[in-house]
């Protein structure tokens, strides 16, 4: 088993602001990915609301951090989080003395790990299709992603589910390349001559890894204040899975350095 004093949980924008913050610090620190680290902002042609680099897309800005993460020589595993947990060991005798802090084992698709403490950074997914739908969307193809896979679409009419901003997002994009676009609601029946259905109906947190261990309130999202501590000493939480009235960029960014700091604390 790899031992390391923080592992964190994701690598979108506040794992990885948590891990510059950490290795800086001169603890040993390893970032664990499960698809691609930037995490939901990758695809984004151009993001706004980040200080000093207008209209920087959103592969160029995590490819930039990733290189910062990099050269601070921290670890980056691309494997699935199963589980976190908590160990019979403690950090050191006089932590079992006073049954205080314990190690965490972090359990993956591939191979365990200890850690003194975990930063949980899982962001949020797109919130799939219902049953009903799924079956009635049938062969054609379900894209939770128009700048993605809008363009395999060009001259054939699509179908975007979904009423608020994202939906109206994907229909101006998609304007651009498909027949036509039809806009329909959550289980509305799909139009039979689209070919594709584009799903914007929200975002879910990722929080099936940490469910029997921190509290979540009841959309799923970790129950944590702005000093980002969960219910568990030990494990914190940054970013869009956070309990939390804004979720941007920045905000993750945020959390990562918060979260960070409550580490280096509950460590020293
Ligand atoms: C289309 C779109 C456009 C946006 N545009 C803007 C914008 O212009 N400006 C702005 O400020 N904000 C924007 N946002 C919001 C912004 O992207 C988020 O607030 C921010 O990216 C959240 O970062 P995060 O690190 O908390 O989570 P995420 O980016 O969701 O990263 C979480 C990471 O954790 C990984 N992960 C999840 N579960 C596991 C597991 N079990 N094991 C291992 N890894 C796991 C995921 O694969 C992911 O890489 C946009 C969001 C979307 C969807």
């Amino acid at each position: 088993m790899r031992s390391y004093d923080v592992v964190i949980v994701g690598a979108g924008i506040a794992g990885m602001t948590a891990a510059i913050y950490v290795a800086r610090a001169g603890k040993s620190v390893i970032l664990l990915e499960e698809r691609m680290h930037g995490g939901q902002i990758i695809n984004t042609i151009n993001i706004a609301n980040w200080p000093a680099e207008p209209g920087i897309s959103g592969a160029e800005l995590s490819q930039k951090i990733y290189h910062q993460v990099n050269n601070l020589g921290v670890e980056v595993e691309y494997v699935k989080v199963l589980s976190v947990e908590e160990s019979d060991e403690y950090l050191t005798e006089q932590d079992a003395k006073n049954a205080a802090r314990r190690l965490f084992v972090v359990k993956t698709e591939d191979g365990d790990y200890t850690a003194k403490a975990v930063i949980v950074a899982t962001g949020t997914e797109p919130r799939k299709l219902s049953e009903s739908q799924m079956k009635d969307a049938g062969k054609r193809t379900v894209s939770y992603c128009a700048t993605c896979d809008g363009a395999f679409f060009k001259g054939k009419p699509v179908v975007v589910v979904g009423s608020g901003n994202t939906a109206r997002h994907e229909i101006a994009y998609l304007n651009n390349i498909a027949s036509k676009v039809y806009h329909i609601h959550h289980d509305d029946p799909i139009p039979e001559d689209a070919v594709a259905v584009f799903v914007a109906i929200g975002r879910v947190p990722n929080t099936d890894a940490v469910k029997n261990i921190v509290d979540l309130d009841e959309s799923g999202y970790i129950v944590a204040g702005e000093n980002c501590k969960t219910s568990v000493p030990g494990i914190f939480v940054a970013g869009d899975c956070r309990v939390k009235d804004v979720r941007q960029l920045v905000t993750a960014a945020g959390d990562g350095a918060v979260a960070a700091a409550g580490v280096l604390a509950y460590l020293a």
